[in-house]
């Protein structure tokens, strides 16, 4: 094959399936992946509507994927054709300044690159650089399916709930029961808060979230006063510790209004514009903010507690199709339409 099919992201709000040239080995860190499993990510639908600043026009979109390793470049130590791996949304090189403090976001040869400085997995082949580090080998007992957000969502939400700090018995707000909210209350579970409080405008999300137990109880702002809510579940305190993965401003105002005084707030949310901070009005209030993007480098960690069922996230997948159909699915995303979480994607069919 000469060529293979891929979703190229053309320019401001436009995307093209197309017909690429076969990714080759460039560098001898690289390796070749056939994408098995692919899904779109919010942040695809950042990239397009022109708010990622690194992401570069003509690029093959998609940073969550999974697959076979089919070559490997001279330098790649342990992988060969025929693994299985996930693939981390990070290229990264293991050796500077930032891979070794476990910052590998601020990697100086990399961080967020697939998908959106270079060509990514809503493919049928990929080009993964530095792929002893960006791969993961996905264990016999765990199906492509339940590695596939190993490397993305669940990587945030698992990075998230790290820098947290949460404390047994404490209180945990997530703001956002998307994708990445589900992975933030999945992984905050593993410290044993006392309570997690889910936030949604959608009831199908929240009802979702409580009913596979990610949460203990769900507010929706259309028609609950979180603040009051929160506060009432919490002594009258605040939340100790809170999670802004919705990414809107009025989210960001709840945030750092519903964590209690010396409280940490983990600003996962990728936003569209800036936010403001009125410190004159929390002065005394003693906060910490931690800023995304995700540090993914618990990438086994998380394969370990996947194949192990401590995190699942088959509850996420509501839709599947070929990567034939890949624009229906950013149609159906996107717009959050017939009650999707995550689509994914398929590998392309050929009649
Ligand atoms: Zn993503
Ligand atoms: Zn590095």
């Amino acid at each position: 094959m000469e060529t293979m099919k891929a979703l190229v992201w053309k320019e401001k709000g436009k995307v093209e399936l197309c017909d690429r040239p076969m990714p080759k080995i460039v560098d001898p860190r690289d390796a070749i992946v056939r994408v098995t499993r692919a899904s779109i990510c919010s942040s695809d639908l950042h990239i397009i509507h022109g708010t990622v600043p690194r992401a570069k026009e003509g690029v093959v979109l998609g940073h969550e994927f999974v697959g076979e390793v089919v070559e490997a470049g001279s330098a790649v130590r342990r992988f060969k054709p025929g693994d299985r791996v996930a693939v981390n949304v990070e290229s990264f090189c293991g050796e500077c300044f930032f891979c070794k403090r476990g910052y590998v976001n601020n990697c100086v040869e990399g961080g967020w690159e697939l998908g959106c400085r270079i060509n990514g997995g809503q493919a049928e082949y990929v080009r993964v650089p530095t792929a002893d580090q960006s791969f993961t080998r996905i264990p016999e007992g765990v199906s492509d399916e339940d590695a596939l957000f190993v490397g993305d969502v669940l990587a945030t939400g698992y990075w998230a709930a790290q820098i947290g700090e949460i404390a047994p018995a404490s209180t945990a707000l997530v703001l956002g029961a998307g994708p990445t909210g589900l992975c933030t209350m999945m992984s905050a579970r593993l410290y044993s808060p006392a309570k997690i409080i889910a936030v949604d405008v959608s009831d199908e999300r929240l009802a979702l979230a409580k009913a596979k137990g990610l949460c203990d109880v769900t507010l929706n702002p259309k028609r609950d006063d979180v603040l009051c809510a929160v506060r009432a579940l919490t002594e009258g305190r605040g939340a100790d510790r809170v999670f802004e993965v919705a990414g809107a401003k009025n989210t960001f105002e709840l945030a750092w209004q519903a964590a209690r005084p010396n409280a940490v707030v983990v600003v996962v949310a990728l936003y569209a514009e800036a936010q403001s901070i009125p410190l004159q009005l929390m002065y005394g209030k003693n906060l910490t903010f931690k800023t995304g993007g995700v540090d993914a480098n618990s990438c086994g960690d998380i394969m370990k507690l996947v194949e192990t069922k401590q995190l699942d996230t088959s509850l996420m997948i509501t839709h599947r199709a070929p990567l034939n159909d890949i624009l229906t699915g950013y149609d159906i995303f996107g717009n959050q339409k017939d009650g999707c979480i995550k689509w994914v994607v398929t590998p392309y069919e050929r009649n």
